[in-house]
């Protein structure tokens, strides 16, 4: 049985192909600039290891995109027909309090989603353009989605509730909710797994670390806090993104600057975390490259990222009581064997020990890299989300067909 995964962002769709029998990926790609000049369609054919870039004018939208993948997955002979897809995941952004698990898609849920577009405005209503647009070229098709809040939905109220005003919780659901939960649950999951250990019973602390970022406490199973919060601008510093700041600085800044909020705002969105404090690049290789070079500024902005996430590690630690597993992954936790080593250094106060060789040696690939002695594991996990709503998709399928 085929299932696709589908994540529909303003200008981009990415898609992944699965036979779920296997649970293989057949191929995956990404639209990119729909609606603009000069858009390309990407096609990697998994067995044969080929790599497709086509050009085109102009894919005026995402209907457009999407008839065009499905076009190359038939060229590809990837599929003989579209029929041939029986069901379609989506990876979904915003489910406010309303969902803590993954959706068989309705229109009821759609409505919801809708609710939430003020809640994640860059994010939601391009998942519903994504859900419409499939909902028209495979009509009566079952689909399914994965909200990136949902798993967050287990944080308890002293979690979620910002110390301020409570009647703004009351009136607008201004609280946090946390994202990457498909991540978070996968690796913590896995990493489980890998130590054979029950996860209902582990203290886990799981750092999601790529452009953007996010730390969770996953205690007995249940994600108890995480570092996101009502948007994706809050915790940890990421590529872009500042994550904690004081708030006042948004009456100093902007009225000093005089941008306005639109400025500020896009200043806290686009310019901060690595970017605005290295004045480099948000991509860590290439802040790897200017420290070698003798800048300080891209040191500095390296030296925060990991100071600011080892905060959290030891918060959340201390928010479970312990940890018995701390999990790396994203492309920075992926491939970074030195910010993975400098968050968890002199941590072993907290039982944690780290290899440095297994850790030196080891690249995207599922490792402990703790030493043996250590109390609590560290590990690296990759991550696989479209993996995680394909066997959603397929679990949901199979229960209401
Ligand atoms: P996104 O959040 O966009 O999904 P990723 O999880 O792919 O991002 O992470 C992207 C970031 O991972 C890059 O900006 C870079 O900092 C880091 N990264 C990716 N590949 C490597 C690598 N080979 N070596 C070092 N850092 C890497």
């Amino acid at each position: 049985m085929k299932v696709i995964v589908i994540n529909s962002g303003s200008s981009s769709i990415k898609y992944q192909l699965f036979e779920m029998t296997k649970e293989t990926v057949l191929a995956k790609g990404i639209a990119e600039k729909i609606g603009e000049n000069n858009s390309e369609i990407v096609l990697k054919i998994s067995e044969k290891k080929q790599k497709i870039e086509k050009q085109y004018n102009k894919i005026e939208n995402h209907k457009e995109a999407l008839s065009e993948i499905l076009k190359l997955l038939e060229e590809y002979k990837l599929i003989q027909d579209k029929k041939e897809i029986t069901a379609i995941g989506h990876r979904l952004v915003h489910a406010g309090e309303n969902y803590h698990s993954s959706v068989v898609i309705t229109e009821d849920v759609l409505e919801k989603m809708t609710e939430c577009n003020d809640l994640a405005p860059l994010h939601n209503p391009h998942n519903i353009t994504g859900v419409r647009t499939t909902q028209e070229l495979f009509p009566g098709t079952f689909q399914a989605g994965c909200f990136d809040t949902a798993f967050h939905q287990t944080m308890p109220d002293y979690a979620y509730i910002y110390p301020i005003d409570y009647s703004y919780y009351e009136k607008y659901k201004v609280r946090r909710y946390g994202f990457h939960g498909t991540s978070h649950m996968y690796v913590s999951k896995r990493a489980s797994e890998i130590l054979n250990k029950d996860y209902n019973s582990l203290k886990i602390i799981t750092c999601h670390l790529g452009n953007g970022a996010s730390v969770a406490a996953i205690k007995n199973g249940k994600s108890i806090d995480t570092s996101m919060g009502m948007t994706p601008l809050e915790g940890i510093m990421m590529g872009t993104r500042s994550g904690d700041i004081d708030p006042a600085l948004v009456f100093f800044i902007t009225e000093k600057d005089g941008e306005g909020l639109d400025g500020f705002n896009k200043m806290l969105n686009k310019n901060s975390g690595l970017k605005g404090v290295s004045g480099v690049s948000n991509d860590v290789r290439d802040l790897k490259k200017a420290i070698k070079s003798g800048n300080k500024r891209a040191e500095l902005a390296l030296n925060m990222f990991i100071y600011r996430l080892k905060k959290y590690i030891g918060s959340y630690a201390a928010a479970m009581g312990g940890v018995d597993v701390v999990v790396f992954t994203g492309g920075i936790g992926e491939n970074n064997a030195d910010i993975r080593k400098r968050a968890v250094e002199n941590l072993e106060f907290m039982g944690i020990e780290i290899d440095d060789e297994i850790n030196n040696a080891t690249r995207g690939e599922e490792k402990i890299i703790s030493k043996a002695t250590s109390k609590a594991k560290v590990m690296l996990v990759p991550t696989d989300e479209e993996l995680v709503i394909a066997r959603e998709t397929f679990r949901l399928y199979k229960e209401n067909n």
